[in-house]
């Protein structure tokens, strides 16, 4: 084991400090077993911390504590309490944004502009925005079609005990778009974040607890997926499992869900396609497919990993992207002029060089990129250049498979029947991209794309009030907006002879 890191900020040392808990029924606890995991800062491999690793006698012990809280506590406070619980927290958060996103860009190598500037401020926002549908949750009066003297009503309830499991991509902002609409529905929550990035949603469990929130209601469980992640998904006590991660384990907790037919949504992998038509702008074309692809190391389910672009500006635009690509720089994340830190992992790292090998063994070219960088300050650290592929055909891996780094696969075309065709030629259906200034190109686009999400002129931004959520293999269900709420609650309805 390598050193552990000397930490500047102060507040972040001593939470680093010792060994670090799960929260479970409102008090911080050890593993039952005992055993741990190391926590690792993926810009020098350093240990930054240990935590504790559960299984499912740890998983059983935070199940009984939410669903006592769900039928005691939780479920008498009103929507207005549990408004203010959220916008409590939010508030909290709110205070320490520097202190998370300093913390975040340790564990998972996301930049401090990302972190500091998006993740943090995103995830305060989005607590407020499901604290104010707390209160706006209602059923309809039915007029029944059969007539006859009846009072028939639908209720909105919540669902019980959620299980949440998220990935280590954006770690924080991950876990409290996981948390905030099961919570202000009414439901209690148990959180198992990704054992890669578990640091900031432990933070936040400290702010939970100083929000108020009656024990129970959040518990935190840390630990491997295969242990408790499985031990969620197969737990007979809880109701729903909400799910972001690769469609692979997708798929499995879709299986085991069915044993004790739980509620799912799964939020799952993309390889999501950019178009760029000629008569686009293209100056803001080529900054979004640079933007879409490279943001976060290209560690983001949206990005836009595969780059179709009109033949007659083809070159045009490779040329340019390749120049902003020699300019990224690639470093310590936490140096604000940093536009791109390392990659999550060691294996991860080889598993995207990998993709990048076979790449040049099926025919392509790479335009830019392609090598690990370990000279100076980035030694020890998971670092990748920037990589832009070209020569592609739409069969070759590095096009057909998710790769979930910084590899962009730049492709040309002519007609617009093609490129939708080709656009479409995947498994996955996250999202999409098209550049294009002729609304009715542009409408065509948006009809045929197989897609969650569909940007035009723009691409990554999202917004807590627009549902969110994949098509095909991509994923079951959304979050954000009110369907993202209404997923955690289910219809009684009620009828009332009043004869
Ligand atoms: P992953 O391997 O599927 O893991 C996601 C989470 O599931 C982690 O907490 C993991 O735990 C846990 N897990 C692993 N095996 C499990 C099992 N058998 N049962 C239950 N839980 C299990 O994905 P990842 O590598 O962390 O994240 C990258 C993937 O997430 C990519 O495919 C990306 O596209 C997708 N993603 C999708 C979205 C979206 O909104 N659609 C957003 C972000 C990421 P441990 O890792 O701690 O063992
Ligand atoms: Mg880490």
């Amino acid at each position: 084991m390598s050193k552990v890191l000397g930490v500047p900020q102060e507040s972040v040392a001593q939470f680093l400090s010792g060994t670090k808990q799960m929260l479970i029924n409102g008090e911080w606890v050890p593993s039952l077993s005992g055993k741990t995991y190391d926590s690792i800062n993926p810009a020098n491999g350093d240990v930054i911390a240990i935590i504790y690793e559960g299984d499912e006698a740890d998983v059983d012990q935070a199940v009984r504590a939410a669903r006592v809280a769900f039928n005691g506590p939780w479920s008498k406070t009103s929507p207005a309490e549990r408004t203010k619980f959220l916008n409590k927290l939010a508030d909290l958060l709110e205070q320490r944004v520097e202190e998370f996103a300093y913390l975040e860009t340790l564990d998972g190598g996301n930049t401090i502009t990302l972190t500091r500037y998006g993740f943090v401020p995103s995830a305060v926002a989005h607590l407020r925005y499901y604290a104010g549908w707390a209160t706006k949750l209602t059923g309809q009066t039915i007029p029944l079609t059969s007539g006859g003297n009846f009072h028939a009503y639908t209720r909105r309830e919540p669902l019980g005990v959620c299980g949440q499991i998220t990935p280590w991509n954006y770690p924080l902002l991950g876990t409290v778009w996981k948390l905030a609409a099961p919570l202000a529905a009414g439901n209690t929550v148990i959180l198992k974040p990704s054992q890669q990035t578990t640091l900031t949603t432990l933070l936040l469990g400290e702010l939970i607890m100083e929000a108020g929130f009656p024990a129970g209601v959040v518990n935190i469980v840390t630990g491997s997926g295969r242990k408790i992640g499985e031990a969620i998904t197969s737990h007979p006590d809880i109701d729903k499992i909400g799910f972001t991660g690769s469609t692979e384990v997708g798929k499995g907790i879709m299986r085991k869900s069915a044993d004790t037919l739980k509620k799912i949504t799964l939020e799952l992998g993309g390889k999501s396609p950019n178009i760029i038509f000629a008569d686009a702008d293209l100056d803001k074309a080529i900054q979004g497919a640079f933007m879409g692809m490279f943001t976060n190391q290209g560690q983001i389910c949206v990005a836009g990993t595969r780059l179709y672009v009109e033949k007659s500006v083809f070159q045009q635009v490779t040329e340019k992207l390749v120049e902003m690509a020699q300019k990224m720089k690639v470093g310590n994340p936490l140096d604000p002029a940093t536009q791109m830190g390392p990659l999550i992992s060691k294996e991860h790292l080889q598993s995207v060089k990998n993709y990048i090998e076979i790449a040049k063994k099926e025919g392509a070219t790479v335009l830019i990129g392609g090598n690990v960088l370990q000279e100076g300050e980035l030694a020890g650290g998971n670092y990748l250049e920037p990589t832009i592929l070209t020569d592609l055909e739409e069969n070759c891996t590095a096009v057909k498979e998710e790769i979930f780094g910084p590899v962009l696969c730049v492709m040309p075309f002519e007609q617009i029947e093609e490129v939708i065709e080709r656009a479409n030629e995947t498994e996955y259906g996250l999202a999409a991209g098209v550049w294009t200034q002729n609304l009715t190109t542009a409408h065509k686009v948006i009809d045929a794309l197989e897609a969650g999400t569909v940007w035009v002129n723009t691409y990554l931004k999202s917004d807590n009030g627009l549902p969110f959520g994949g098509h095909k293999h991509s994923g079951i269900g959304v979050e954000m907006g009110y369907q993202g709420i209404e997923a955690y609650t289910k219809t009684k309805s009620v009828l009332i002879s009043l004869n």
